[in-house]
């Protein structure tokens, strides 16, 4: 099924941005001319889209941000979901994608959640033909890249 990426990041971004408005968090994305079609199922795609614009807005403080952009890469089209919340240590980020694993227990638990979405975004990415990268550090801030096969 071809479907239309840049609209899916579009209104999962509306979908969250009164989440994020209460914490006092920017959103903000920075919208291109392009609309990336791509073939995948849209509902899965925004299920990942969705799953990691929450956790940023979840695991980030009042008056932080979260910036998204949606650009071309060699045959990827790439979603990049930044924020500048506490960050992901070293030693837990190869598992954040393993179910069930949440890297502050009693803390994970007080906020709701399962611990699954990273390990169904990981799944749904593969599913795809993608995959999706992240990089991380205490204190400044975690960015998630999602990588679609794209033709232009
Ligand atoms: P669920 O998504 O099932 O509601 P969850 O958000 O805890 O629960 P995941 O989305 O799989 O589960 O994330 C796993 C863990 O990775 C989280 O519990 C959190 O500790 C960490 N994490 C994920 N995203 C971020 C982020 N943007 N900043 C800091 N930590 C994060
Ligand atoms: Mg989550």
């Amino acid at each position: 099924q071809c479907i239309n990426l840049s609209h899916i990041v579009e209104s999962s971004i509306s979908k969250f941005q009164i989440h994020a408005k209460k914490k006092q968090q920017e959103m903000v994305y920075n919208k291109t001319d392009n609309d990336y079609k791509i073939i995948g199922d849209a509902n899965r795609i925004e299920q990942v889209i969705k799953n990691i614009i929450s956790n940023a807005v979840k695991y980030s403080n009042e008056g932080d941000s979260i910036t998204i952009n949606v650009y071309e890469e060699s045959s990827y089209v790439v979603v990049m979901i930044e924020d500048t919340g506490m960050g992901i240590p070293n030693e837990d980020l190869t598992r954040i994608f393993d179910r069930f694993y949440r890297v502050d227990k009693a803390r994970s638990r007080a906020m709701g959640g399962t611990g699954l979405g990273l390990a169904i975004a990981k799944e749904i990415m593969d599913c795809h033909g993608g995959h999706i990268n992240v990089t991380s550090e205490v204190g400044v801030g975690t960015c998630f890249y999602l990588y679609f096969p794209y033709e232009a």
